[in-house]
């Protein structure tokens, strides 16, 4: 089942996401969205909720937050022309450089908004999960220059595969906890980490890694993202004289892609490209492209597409990037589907090798796995496109992924 709005419901939910009124008082992007949470927690998630609402815009916080993120995380990032990804694709290429952030990917801006806001919330420690571990080691890196305790909950198979940022976590003061529960891999984690919460909900804060969740982290995690969209669009400008005639971005959950799009959804004129890992393939279990080919369901407390069978059951996702191989995607994409403002694609894993490879040799970047699904994406889209002007949002930096590239290269 896929849900079907008319012509007018979803030029009216359009209208409402351009004007704020997205998320909704209930914490729903039209149809997705929500709050699905044990009734344990629904006071924590109100008195969150609460806190966004008085912080976000309060000019002490949000200068605070603008102070940190120049001086601490390195932003604003540049923005790239990226000459000979463009003279390739014949294109007119830029790229947005999230990997020059603080620890080396765009999860640093949401890591330190969350761990600022913890800190005015009055709360004693941080609880975090992690996967690969860029998540974690963000949010030790901002817990530790906030100055708040970090427990980062981590499956204990993803202990073993990505022991380099199980030591940074531990370097910069995390407590790293090992769990050995369901899959042993981030679906595991996510759910212990809401357990710890549940257990401590007024001194814990957790602080989640994309926009995903129950309501309101989308919306939290979006508003910190948007940073990058926002300082593109003045880049783009600035050197360009306009907007781009596209920004692609790959999706996870879908923090840096929302933040990415959101500061361009007003421009018709601006197409916008969100893409999946297509993996090895669209047999199921080969891919983690949920708004491809997942239906409707809740997953880790909101309503949005995911990948299940018809039974309800998650599927096994499989991507090359780590960063991406994720059951769920974020509420609002699933809007943003629903309503055609977003085109939904995916990349192979060999594809996104191919581009990173190219990256690396005509730019002298080594992107992020994850990222060089957006740069396959858009090498994809510049071929029906010629002559457009292009702006990639690269998330992060490779540096992470040598251990599996080593691996893939050498095979
Ligand atoms: C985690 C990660 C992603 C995926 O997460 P989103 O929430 O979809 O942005 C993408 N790129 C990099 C470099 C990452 O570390």
């Amino acid at each position: 089942m896929q849900i079907e709005l008319a012509d007018n419901e979803r030029k009216a939910l359009l209208t409402r996401l351009l004007g704020g009124k997205l998320p909704d008082e209930h914490g729903r992007f039209g149809p997705f969205g929500g709050r699905y949470a044990p009734e344990t927690l629904i006071p924590a998630l109100e008195r969150l909720e609460a806190g966004v609402f008085k912080y976000l815009p309060d000019p002490e916080f949000s200068a605070e937050l603008g102070r940190e993120l120049e001086t601490w995380a390195g932003r604003p990032t540049p923005l790239t022309h990226a000459r000979g990804l463009s003279a390739r694709w014949g294109a007119d290429v830029y790229l947005k450089r999230e990997d020059m952030a603080h620890t080396g990917a765009h999860k640093i801006n949401n890591a330190l908004g969350q761990a600022l806001l913890a800190k005015r919330l009055g709360a004693q420690r941080v609880i975090a999960e992690t996967g690969a571990g860029q998540h974690g080691v963000a949010t030790a890196a901002a817990c530790a220059r906030v100055g708040i305790p970090c427990v980062v909950y981590m499956g204990a198979v993803d202990i073993e595969r990505q022991a380099p940022n199980v030591d940074r976590m531990l370097q910069l003061g995390a407590e790293v906890v090992p769990v050995e529960s369901g899959d042993r891999t981030l679906r595991a984690a996510i759910d212990e980490a809401f357990r710890a919460w549940v257990a401590d909900p007024q001194g814990s804060y957790y602080l989640l890694g994309s926009a995903v969740g129950p309501h309101p982290y989308p919306y939290l995690v979006r508003e910190l993202q948007t940073v990058i969209g926002r300082e593109a669009r003045k880049q783009m400008a600035a050197m360009t004289g306009g907007v781009p005639d596209a920004a692609i971005a790959c999706i996870g959950g879908g923090s840096n892609a929302i933040g990415l799009f959101h500061p361009f959804l007003g421009d018709e004129k601006v197409q916008l490209i969100g893409v999946e890992a297509g993996g090895r393939g669209t047999g199921l279990g080969d891919n983690s492209a949920t708004l491809a080919t997942g239906t409707p369901g809740v997953l880790h407390g909101c309503y949005s597409l995911l990948l299940q069978d018809i039974d309800g059951q998650i599927q096994e996702t499989h991507s090359v990037s780590a960063g991406l191989d994720y059951p769920g995607v974020g509420p609002e994409h699933s809007l943003l589907k629903a309503i055609g403002r977003v085109t939904y694609t995916s990349a192979t894993d060999q594809e996104a090798l191919t581009a990173l490879q190219e990256c690396c040799a005509a730019e002298g970047i080594l992107p992020a796995l994850e990222s060089a699904h957006a740069l396959a994406g858009a090498r994809t889209w510049a071929k029906d496109n010629p002559g457009k002007r292009i702006l990639i949002g690269l998330s992060g930096r490779g540096d992470k992924d040598m251990p599996t590239l080593s691996k893939v290269l050498r095979q």
